[in-house]
Parts: structure tokens; sequence; C-alpha cells
């Protein structure tokens, strides 16, 4: 029978839930897990952060799984017939309706009102809709995503939900060839954007965080120089990136950090006439002040927000891991492996920022 971890609402313990097998609709698809990620998202759903969760969720919206069953035939993005055995990974986004204002004159589905997020904004009792289960089951629509065989899974979820989320912002950051890319923040989000920019051309990529061991890792991945934010105090942050810029402050800033005062910090930190992407204000982390004539109008400062990803992001984010994992150690960003059994303890690690990134593997806890 299979298990499902269960949160079954904000500040209470994770449970195990037995489920039947479910009955494969026409176009749905069984996967049988092979792993799923523990991401910030997971321990802000916790906190309960996040507004409309329908608890009790099963968590887990980025996950990797062998196709089991298909309920006829279905086909993956690109078109290409699955078959049981592939590996393969769904965008956790579902039900963008392609109808609506936002969907279609907008083009911005990120915002479509009738979205659900596999692992976030699905309910435990409708079946099994996240990823920290044996089995997930993708309801008739889910696009499915192929793993190009030279992309081992592991290292598909090392990078995680924070590739595709990164690759949206790099994506709006524009960055040129030669740009300095400051990165706020040295969580998943921020360690690939560090990456991302060196894929784009930037020709200098600084990383602001904490923990210590974060900003090595930012360092192992590319990273030309790192500010630890619990060593430098704000002013000193901005010496050190003025003297690595000429005075000017960085081209392009990509803020991932959570914590509202970030932002005009990175407003003040990017150039004259630069861009700022805010991405990682996900959940709401409060207000931050800052002067509209300084900092934005006469600054000529270009400020685009950037919430969650689409099918875009997330199949370009599977063809970057598959040609480039060789060059840059995403793999190395795991720091944790639990069984489903252990997912309060991910949980807790995650929250405490004692691992980069950990997994839930319900078959396989040790490899
Ligand atoms: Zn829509
Ligand atoms: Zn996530």
């Amino acid at each position: 029978m299979p298990q499902a971890v269960i949160m079954p609402t904000p500040n209470q313990p994770l449970e195990l839930r037995d489920y039947a097998m479910p009955e494969i609709e026409i176009g749905a698809v069984l996967l049988k897990t092979l792993g799923s990620e523990v991401c910030g998202t997971d321990v802000h759903l916790w906190h309960g952060r996040l507004a409309g969760v329908p608890y009790p969720i099963i968590p887990g919206h980025v996950s990797v799984g062998t196709i089991a069953e298909t309920g006829g035939e279905v086909r993956d993005v690109d078109g290409r017939v699955l078959a049981e055995g592939d590996i393969v990974t769904f965008l956790d986004v579902y039900g963008s309706c392609g109808r609506c204002w936002y969907c279609t004159v907008a083009k911005a589905t990120t915002r479509c009102p009738q979205r659900k997020v596999y692992g976030i904004t699905l309910p435990a009792d409708e079946g099994l809709l996240g990823g920290w289960a044996d089995y997930i089951y993708l309801r008739p629509g889910v696009q499915v995503i192929s793993l190009p065989e030279s992309l081992p899974w592991k290292t598909f979820l090392a990078a995680g939900c924070g590739i595709p989320t990164a690759l949206h912002a790099v994506s709006l950051g524009e960055i040129q060839f030669g740009d300095t890319v400051l990165v706020q923040g040295s969580g998943p989000v921020g360690l690939n954007a560090a990456i991302l920019a060196q894929l784009r051309g930037a020709g200098q990529v600084i990383v602001i965080g904490a923990p210590a061991r974060r900003l090595e890792t930012a360092t192992l991945l590319g990273a030309d120089a790192v500010l630890d934010i619990s060593m430098l105090d704000e002013q000193e942050r901005r010496e050190a990136v003025l003297s690595l810029t000429h005075g000017r402050g960085a081209d392009v800033t990509i803020e991932a950090t959570g914590v509202a005062a970030a932002v005009p910090e990175g407003m003040r930190l990017t150039r004259d006439a630069g861009r700022y992407i805010v991405v990682g204000q996900y959940t709401n982390a409060g207000e931050a002040t800052f002067n509209p004539h300084l900092h934005l109008n006469q600054k000529h400062l270009d400020i685009r927000g950037c919430w969650g990803s689409d099918t875009s992001h997330f199949y370009r984010a599977v063809q970057v891991l598959a040609r480039y994992h060789h060059q840059f150690a995403w793999r190395d960003m795991i720091s944790g492996h639990y069984h489903l059994h252990e997912a309060q303890q991910a949980l807790e690690d995650v929250a405490a920022q004692k691992v980069v990134k950990a997994l839930i593997l319900p078959s396989s806890p040790s490899s």
C-alpha cells in the first residue's frame, strides 16, 4: 500500500498516511517516486506562511519518478509517448486555464487564478498529489518532462525548484556579456542564479549571503567574490561591491533572500540604469522602505518582480542541467537524504540551514 507524508496543519508534526492504489483516468500518469526535494517553501508551508493552502497536504513540489502506468497514450512536453519505466519530472503547476485574461492577454500564466500546485495547493484528501510519497498521481494535463539519459535524476533534484525559479529571474535580468551580476542570497535560488549568470556571460558574479558553508558552495560553483552578511554590515557590503565595480554597483542584481530589507539594499547596490530582479520575496516577509527619488527615479533603475515559473522555465532548466552538469557541481548541493518517515527531520534540517538541499527518497534511504 503506498504511503505518503501528510502535513496536517501548520506547526504540527508530519504524519504518514496509507493510500489505496489510484485508478488511472485517461490522460493521467502514475509515477513511482524516485525522489522529491525539500525546499524553503516546504518550511514556509510548515510555518503557515503561505496563503490559501488546503491543509492537510502532501508536500513535495519538485519530484522525479519512473512511469508506473499511464491512462492510454500520454505524451511529454516534447510530444514523445511515455512508456513504463521512463524517468520523468513534471511541472508542479497544474491547471493553468489557458483561457483567462492572464493566460491569454498578459501571457503571465503564473498569475492564472485557476492554477494549482502539486505539494502546495492540492489537498491530501484528493489523492497522491505531492512528491513526498511512494507514488505520485499526475492528473490529465500535467506537463511531463522526460529527463535526458545524460542527466542523472539526483542531479536534477539537487538543482531542484531553485533552478527554474533562478532561470526565470536570470532571463528577466537580460544579462549582457561581461556584466557584473550581484546575487543576494546563497540558498538554492541564489546558488542557481550564480551559475546561470555565468552561463549568460557574466564577467563577474558576486554573492552576498550566509552561512559560510553556503558561501563556500557559491565559490565552488564559480562565484568570483562572496560577502558574508554575518560578518559585514550594510556599509561594508556596499563598500565591497563598489570596490569590485569601479564605484558603480552591479549591472544586474538578483534578490533571492526572502528578507524584505534586502530589497532597498539591493536597489542601492545596483548601478544607475541597472536592472534589479526581485524573486526571493515569495512569501510575505513584511515591508521595506526606500527613497523613490534617490534609489529609483533619479537612479533610472529597472526593477522587475518574478513570481513562480512555467513550463518553459522548467523545460529549459532540464536542458541546461543535461548539458552543463559536468561543469557545475549541482550534485554537491545535496547534503541530506531522508526516507518518508524521516521527513520531519528533513524539514527541520532545512529550516535550520543545516543542509543546502535535502531529498526525500521513498525507496532508497541510504543511496
Ligand atoms: Zn488562466
Ligand atoms: Zn521549492
